[in-house]
């Protein structure tokens, strides 16, 4: 396959890194805003918000394709991971994305180059995700970094859905002393609730239906959190995962802009409950902002 492929009048699509670079520094010279939104694929309404979001706030969008291999932790995972690249396509020319980089594991990371890079990334490392999911975000961080070496965007689309690694990508951004713009886009749901997300794929009807669950239990605590411990709503919220078959690795409230552990709210700080949780087989996350 060619390094750049017109694929139809409307979106190009991009193989190569050092194509990738060549195109977006000429567009940049030539005075175009940059937006950019990187995923994994198999995408959904959820990653197309990102897309028309960023379509309306700049003058060329980049989109990138790439499961990520060094942010798996679980290899199983990793090899499960959905992969729908002719109808991303057409989704992507659908919601009016220029460039598609498409790019293989080498064009990402070149055979021979270092690999193992460490970013200071703290508490957040520590907590949730980070605990549950060891070294993830320093995947990540890897292939956020690279990716936006490449781009170089003015703007970058992320989603609340994945709410510490807003956080860890903002870090990153510091830490790499980048002047784009991070745009945090609301999270998409199903009509039961449930978080749009690429792995809902390898749900079966029933199961859907009941990580529907995970909304459920986040509503149960914006709704019912008042002033004081916490526990007595968290433990209501485990008993809606449990009536729902869905298996907590967390249940938490946190503050919403550190992700701070709280067991006894204010009442006045915002907080943001999180919910990590397995049906059946995959692991599902969803986040829910609590303002006072
Ligand atoms: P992923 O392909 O899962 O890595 O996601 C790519 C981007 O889409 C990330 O910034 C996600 O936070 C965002 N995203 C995933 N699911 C949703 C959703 N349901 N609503 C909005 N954004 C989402």
């Amino acid at each position: 396959m060619p390094a750049i492929t017109t694929f139809s009048a409307m979106m190009l699509i991009i193989k190569r890194a050092e194509d990738l670079s060549k195109y977006t520094g000429r567009e940049r010279l030539a005075g175009k805003k940059i937006g950019f939104v990187p995923t994994m694929g198999a995408l959904h309404e959820g990653h197309l918000s990102l897309v028309k979001r960023a379509r309306e706030e700049n003058d060329l969008v980049v989109c990138s394709i790439f499961v990520n291999p060094v942010q798996f932790n679980d290899p199983k995972d990793f090899e499960r991971y959905p992969k729908t690249p002719e109808k991303d396509i057409l989704l992507l020319e659908k919601a009016a994305c220029d460039v598609l980089f498409l790019p293989d594991v080498e064009e990402v990371y070149p055979p021979g180059t270092p690999n193992n890079e460490v970013y200071d990334l703290g508490y957040l490392e520590t907590v949730l995700e980070g605990k549950y999911r060891p070294g993830h975000f320093q995947g990540v961080c890897r292939v956020v970094s690279r990716l936006m070496h490449m781009v170089q965007p003015d703007q970058l689309y992320i989603g609340q859905k994945d709410y510490q690694q807003c956080m860890v990508i903002k870090r990153l951004l510091l830490l790499m002393h980048s002047p784009c713009h991070t745009v945090i886009c609301p999270t998409l749901r199903e009509p039961n609730g449930l978080a749009m997300s690429s792995r809902n794929m390898r749900l079966s009807d029933e199961e859907r239906i009941k990580a529907g669950g995970i909304f459920e239990a986040l509503s149960y605590i914006r709704q019912h959190l008042k002033p004081g411990p916490v526990n007595d709503v968290l433990e209501e919220a485990q008993h809606i995962l449990q009536r729902n078959e869905l298996q907590a690795d967390y249940i938490a409230i946190a503050g919403a802009e550190d992700l701070g552990g709280i067991d006894y709210w204010d009442g006045h700080a915002e907080a943001v409950a999180l919910i990590a949780a397995f049906m059946g087989e995959v692991r599902l996350i969803d986040n829910i902002i609590i303002t006072a």
